[in-house]
Order: structure tokens, then sequence, then C-alpha cells
């Protein structure tokens, strides 16, 4: 698609470090990797956010994922734990609109983590919480 420079990966127009290929999905080493031996895995179907996908490309994409982590584990990368992570519009942190999920290896003390917002610590009522999980219920059915 145009600019994307995830798609150029997949023509070959740019170079990557390949790890997995097959008909729907190709994985590939972050160029700027959190922890070494964090890989990228993208549809090969251009879809810039999660529910743009097709299912069989997003059952791929987690597929993959799933190899990924176990063959991060056997590698010999320091890996003591895996982070399976999308982030899905750029509020989420997205720079690059093509879907990819990071499979990223973990280890006590490697410094990365998730950042809480201000007030995580006081958890909604069960009224607000019916409230919201009916609003998400209707949308899931609609
Ligand atoms: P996002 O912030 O969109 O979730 O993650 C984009 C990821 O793509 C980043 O981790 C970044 O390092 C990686 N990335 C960006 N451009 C390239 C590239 O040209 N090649 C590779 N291999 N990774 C890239
Ligand atoms: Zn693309």
């Amino acid at each position: 698609m145009g600019d994307c420079i995830f798609c150029k990966i997949i023509e070959g127009s740019i170079p990557a470090n390949k790890v997995y290929e097959d008909e729907f999905v190709l994985a590939f080493m972050d160029i700027q990797p959190i922890n070494k031996g964090h890989v990228l895995v993208i549809p090969k179907k251009h879809a810039a956010l999660v529910h743009e996908l097709d299912d069989d490309s997003a059952s791929k994409v987690f597929q993959a994922g799933r190899k990924i982590s176990a063959a991060l584990r056997k590698s010999g990368t320091k890996c003591e734990a895996v982070n399976l992570f999308i982030a899905d519009g750029k509020a989420a942190g997205q720079e690059v609109f093509h879907v990819h999920l990071h499979v990223i290896p973990r280890f006590e003390g490697d410094g990365f983590g998730l950042k809480f917002p201000d007030g995580y610590e006081s958890k909604p009522t069960g009224e607000e919480l019916a409230e919201m999980a009916g609003r998400i219920k209707d949308a899931v059915e609609g």
C-alpha cells in the first residue's frame, strides 16, 4: 500500500532480517529492539488497524506470534518471559500504520514496563462496570 514501510518489507524493496514467513504473515527483527530478540509479526495483506484485518490474517498473526514466542525461549537470547503487544492506533502508541504484533523477550530488571494512569488504584463500582459491559456488549452485537 503506497508508502507503507512494512508493505515494502513484504515486497522486498526494503531489507529486513526475516525469521518466519508463510502465505499470510511475515516475521522479522525490529530495527530498534526493546530487548534483544524483539520480533515483529505482520500480516501480508495491508491493514492499518486490527479490526480492519480479515479473520484469517488476524488468526495467522497470533499463531505466528505463538511460534516466535516459543522459538525465542529456546533461541539463546535472554528470555524469561514474553510480551505480545499491539499498538492499535496513534493514541495507543502506533507509529507504523500496518498492523504488527510485537513479540518482546522479557527478563527481570530489563527496565521495560507499562505505566498506569493516575487514578488507577480507585476501582469502578459494580454499577459502573455493569454499565460499561452493557455498552460494549451492545456494540459487539450491533
Ligand atoms: P509501533 O510503535 O508502531 O507499535 O512500532 C513500530 C515498530 O517498528 C518500532 O518498534 C520500530 O522500531 C519498528 N520499525 C520501524 N521502522 C522499521 C523498519 O524499517 N524496519 C524494521 N525492521 N523495524 C522498523
Ligand atoms: Zn502496509
